[in-house]
């Protein structure tokens, strides 16, 4: 199957601090993998207590924190946080110039500005300069709510103004030579998202300036609807081949956002992490529990980084061919459960066993079918690799 992207521009996210050389480096665009990106809800002025949040959030898989600078305590949080960050961070700046410029000699790997919204231009250029001379992208980040007061007259709370707005901090970019852009158009509900998203991919077709894009729906909600929210409207778009980079936005502990926006690129085959499971939903043929099955292999999964398909079925009456598709299939019989590599059967054991078993197929079929996931858990290298 043949799934064509949306050409962008790649920019590279690189923390500059001289102590960040170990943090990862990541580029966001081009025919580079699609990014996952959350942003801490900690007080930037707690260094220990964001960066705290932002390895849990890498240990989730983020591959991109975003922070908000907002006053002077929290931009002389910024040092300590970029220089010890394991991913690249973004600063969250809105009017003050000042806090823009000291993101950006903390050493951030992007900025979100709007350029447009800091009124002054002699202090638009400055922070602009400081950016291309670092060489620090910037991204334009257009909510319903920012629209420019004579666009939202002349279009409403519509696609056309969110886009129209994005445009005119483009503008401003350009005229200061700086085009490492990445733009956002989040509105709060799928429709409008999914609009803004594909106007703006064809008004920058159209002048030629494919930037990057982010996606994003603003203020999803609680962790059930925005899950529904985020999937629907951002699974159309990546379908489409529109997007470089997700967040997921909950109403929720931002480490939750991060599987969501996993479970979204697993399930387009965009991007591959971790296991993939399938479960059947049981039926009164159900010889297991199999809400329990699942979930003990979901656990399971979490200690490994390989995309080992693995089917858990009620019964055997569809185990064997649904396991056909999985790398391991595993179907609840009487008081035992059998298991399939490739819809062969390996074994039956009993129930107590059953677990074990399954865990040492995983094993084998990692070092089978993934060995470049050989002693790579979800924390990264396993101590016996690393120390080889
Ligand atoms: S696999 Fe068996 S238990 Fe599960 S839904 Fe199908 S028939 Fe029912």
């Amino acid at each position: 199957m043949v799934r064509l992207r949306r050409e962008s521009k790649p920019v590279l996210l690189e923390n500059k601090s001289k102590w960040s050389s170990g943090a990862k480096k990541v580029w966001l665009g081009g025919n580079y993998p699609v990014v996952v990106q959350s942003m801490t809800t900690t007080d930037t002025a707690d260094a220990d207590k964001t960066l705290e949040q932002i390895y849990g959030l890498a240990a989730a898989g983020c591959e991109v924190v975003r922070v908000t600078v907002k006053d002077a305590p929290d931009a002389a949080g910024m040092p300590a946080i970029v220089s010890r960050s394991p991913v690249p961070i973004v600063a969250d700046i809105h009017f003050d110039h000042k806090m823009a410029l000291a993101a950006l000699e903390a050493g951030v790997a992007k900025l979100r500005l709007n350029p447009g919204n800091i009124t002054d231009r002699t202090k638009t250029r400055e922070v602009v300069q400081l950016a291309k001379d670092m060489g620090t992208p910037i991204r334009i980040g257009v909510n319903m709510g920012s629209l420019a007061h004579d666009l939202e007259k002349q279009y409403g709370h519509t696609p056309e103004a969110m886009v129209r707005s994005a445009l005119r901090h483009v503008e401003i970019l350009e005229e200061l030579g700086h085009t490492d852009i990445v733009i956002s158009l989040k509105a709060h509900d799928v429709p409008t998202t999914v609009y803004a998203y594909r106007l703006a991919d064809q008004m920058l077709a159209e002048r030629r300036t494919p930037y990057a894009l982010h996606l994003g729906i603003t203020e999803a909600g609680l962790p059930r609807e925005g899950t529904i929210k985020s999937s629907i409207g951002l699974g159309i778009l990546l379908w489409e081949g529109i997007g470089d980079t997700l967040r997921c936005s909950l109403a929720a502990d931002p480490i939750e956002e991060v599987p969501v926006c996993w479970g979204i690129l697993k399930a387009l085959q965009i991007r591959e992490k971790g296991f993939d499971i399938t479960a059947c939903p049981s039926c009164g043929r159900a010889e297991i529990e199999v809400v329990d099955l699942a979930r003990s292999v979901e656990a399971i999964a979490k200690e490994y980084e390989a995309p080992v398909k693995v089917a858990v079925m009620g019964c055997v009456v569809n185990g064997p061919g649904e396991s056909k598709m999985a790398d391991v299939g595993v179907a609840g019989g009487k008081g035992k459960g059998a298991i399939y590599r490739k819809g062969t059967l390996v074994g039956t054991f009993p129930e107590a066993e059953l677990l074990g078993a399954l865990r040492i197929e995983i094993e084998k079929v990692i070092a089978d079918v993934y060995p470049d996931f050989i002693g790579e858990t979800a924390h990264g290298k396993a101590l016996a690799t690393s120390a080889s």
